[in-house]
């Protein structure tokens, strides 16, 4: 049996074609069934549906043989025990910081003034600063982050953005680029070295369809 685990949403939707190419419906949609195992037309391939942020987890864990997790989960997790062969070019965005219209922030860091951060992402944020030689508070936010500087929760957050859209309906302004996200396909290392024969040829086929 080969367990894939998957995060609903974008991840999902964007893996969907990918599984497709390598002959994998799932029997089910995640969208609109509440089952959290979901069969595929192969008897021995099932995925689960878990939090993006639980992908790593569960493929480290070996509950799950490959999973499918953003940088940005996967940069927060650490990678114990993972393999991450591709970059499978999907859910694609950027993690940013951004501050309130009319921050000056590149002055605030000139000038050493120690700053604010709300951020999901305490990791990616704690070594940004620190490579940067900022100052920062961090605190721990689970989503919405945008809110955080509108009501004097923090000076910036660290958060990803894809169009700009909601850091626009909130008056904020990405500032500065962490990093480029986008998700890989990530197994686990003892699983593939036991299931070889039934893994490597799932990765060929993914290989095989990322857009050059
Ligand atoms: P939840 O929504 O359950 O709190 P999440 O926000 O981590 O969790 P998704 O929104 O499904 O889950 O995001 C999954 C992954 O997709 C993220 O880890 C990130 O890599 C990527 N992603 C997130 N937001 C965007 C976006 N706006 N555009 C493109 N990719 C994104
Ligand atoms: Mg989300």
């Amino acid at each position: 049996m080969i367990t894939i685990a998957l995060s609903k949403g974008r991840i999902f939707e964007e893996t969907t074609p990918l599984l497709a190419a390598a002959g994998i419906v799932p029997q089910d949609d995640p969208e609109t069934s509440r089952k959290l195992i979901l069969d595929t037309n192969h008897a021995d391939v099932r995925l689960i549906i878990v939090r993006a942020s639980d992908v790593p987890t569960y493929v480290q864990y070996g509950a799950a043989d490959l999973g499918i997790a953003g940088k940005d989960v996967l940069h927060e997790h650490g990678g114990d025990g993972l393999y991450q062969p591709l970059d499978l070019q999907i859910a694609k965005c950027r993690m940013m910081v951004a501050v309130p219209q009319g921050f000056d922030y590149e002055g605030a860091v000139k000038q050493g003034a120690r700053l604010r951060v709300a951020t999901k992402y305490l990791q990616t944020a704690r070594e940004h600063f620190a490579q940067k030689g900022v100052h920062v508070d961090l605190i721990k936010l689970y989503g919405s982050m945008e809110l955080a500087p509108l009501v004097g929760l923090a000076d910036a957050i660290v958060d990803l953005v894809s169009s700009g859209g909601t850091l626009k309906a909130n008056n904020l302004v990405a500032v500065e680029e962490i990093m480029q996200i986008s998700s890989r396909l990530v197994i686990n290392q003892a699983a593939l070295k036991l299931k070889h024969a039934r893994i490597q040829p799932l990765l060929d086929t993914f290989a095989s369809c990322l857009k050059v």
